[in-house]
């Protein structure tokens, strides 16, 4: 039977960026919150390149980046769906901070513990229950079951988050019907050239880095990891091919035959790469969580909203803790009343909802068809106009 001294302030489930952010903001009110994963190591798999928009400037102000050799760019130029945005020299509205997505979670995993927090690894949470005082949380440590008390517990478990379905809110949105297979491949330097603004491929032609190449049976995005992670080797590239998704389930091992063949559909031609690492593949959906609290649980990150095009996830992620360690806080220290806890969802949700609409626009402006067509038409004229870019580009920061 646990004690009211072994009541923690939190418990955060999920030490993704999102719950290492909410864990050091707490940490540093003074909360003890721990933080529970159930993967025993934090796992390298490549995912997140960058954070794009006004979490950089959270990030920043937390003197997360000082001595990391990270910068934040304000770029004048910015991809969005099929377009352009060009922003200007000066004063680009948007803050883009290029970082590997395991080396950011180490930073914030070493601040979190630095201010304070708890990070317990191999601990996968498996069922709560909730009553006036607070959360008792069940979890599985290697077997064998054990359990906490918090006053407040919040899911930051990703998208298939156990906490939501725990809860039983729902999570409606839309499944694309193209699949994205995608890896780190090593393409010798005889058979690839950096030429100018293009990416030459022996036996396939120019490529353009950074955005999808349309083929007519599907497209290509190839980048060179090196300008995403200046420790890559320089003969490492990030390719993703997205096609029609058929009968075709994602999946995290996907076999050299299965990508190679991918490609060969996509380009006309074989892509000349020698090894393939962390290859698998990925079916965007666009959903978003009918509510993010309920009682004294809630829901952060991509346990709340994931999003149909890229780049914008992590800095939702990031804006949901900020947002809601700042109310936990100031409600466990006594200096707002309890009905505060609902400022977080009033706040967050809309925000969410407006990246929902921005990236499904960006979606939609890729369709390869009448529709996507008649869009690109129109919103390119559009977003010509440099104030209008410039308009767009604050709405993605957020
Ligand atoms: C290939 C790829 C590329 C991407 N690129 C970008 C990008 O460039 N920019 C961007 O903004 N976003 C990008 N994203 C999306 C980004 O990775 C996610 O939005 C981000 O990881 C969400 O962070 P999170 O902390 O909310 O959840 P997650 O990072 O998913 O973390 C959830 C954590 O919860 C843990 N967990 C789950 N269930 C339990 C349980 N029952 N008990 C205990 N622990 C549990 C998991 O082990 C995991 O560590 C990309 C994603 C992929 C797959």
């Amino acid at each position: 039977m646990s004690t009211k001294a072994d009541t923690l302030g939190v418990v955060v489930v999920g030490a993704g960026p999102t719950g290492l952010l909410l864990a050091g903001d707490l940490a540093a009110a003074g909360v003890r919150v721990v933080v529970l994963d159930r993967n025993a190591e934090p796992v390298q798999t490549p995912k997140g390149n960058g954070v794009v928009g006004r979490a950089v400037l959270e990030l920043r102000r937390r003197k997360l980046l000082r001595g990391t050799g990270l910068r934040v760019v304000r770029p004048p130029r910015f991809r969005f769906g099929p377009f352009t945005l060009e922003l200007g020299l000066l004063r680009s509205p948007l803050h883009v901070l290029p970082v590997p997505q395991h080396r950011l979670e180490l930073l914030l995993a070493q601040r979190a513990v630095r201010l304070g927090a708890t990070v317990q690894r191999g601990r996968e949470v498996t069922g709560f229950e909730q009553d006036g005082d607070g959360v008792t949380v069940q979890a599985a440590a290697g077997g064998s079951p054990v359990e906490l008390r918090t006053r407040y517990l919040v899911g930051c478990d990703g998208a298939r988050s156990f906490v939501r379905k725990y809860l039983g809110i729902g999570f409606p949105g839309v499944t694309s019907a193209n699949i994205s297979r995608l890896a780190r491949v090593t393409i010798p330097a005889g058979a690839v050239a950096r030429v100018g603004d293009r990416i030459e491929v022996r036996g396939v032609g120019p490529l353009v880095p950074f955005r999808p190449n349309r083929t007519g049976h599907g497209s290509i995005t190839i980048a060179p990891a090196d300008a995403l992670d200046r420790s890559a080797p320089d003969d490492v590239y990030i390719v993703s091919t997205h096609e029609p998704r058929g009968d075709s389930e994602p999946t995290d091992e996907l076999s050299d035959d299965e990508l190679r063949a991918s490609l060969r559909r996509v380009l006309g031609a074989d892509l000349p790469y020698t090894t393939a690492v962390a290859a698998r593949s990925v079916v965007a959906n666009s959903r978003h969580a009918e509510r993010y609290r309920e009682g004294r649980v809630f829901l952060a990150g991509d346990a709340a909203h994931i999003f149909s095009a890229g780049g914008s996830a992590i800095n939702a992620g990031l804006l949901d803790a900020v947002a809601l360690g700042r109310t936990l806080a100031a409600v466990l220290r006594g200096a707002a009343p309890q009905a505060e806890l609902d400022a977080y969802q009033s706040e967050r949700r809309p925000a969410a909802q407006r990246t929902l609409a921005l990236t499904r626009l960006q979606v939609a402006l890729d369709a390869d068809d009448e529709t996507g067509e008649a869009l690109r038409d129109v919103l390119g004229d559009l977003v010509r106009d440099r104030a209008t870019a410039r308009r767009v580009a604050a709405l993605i920061e957020g």
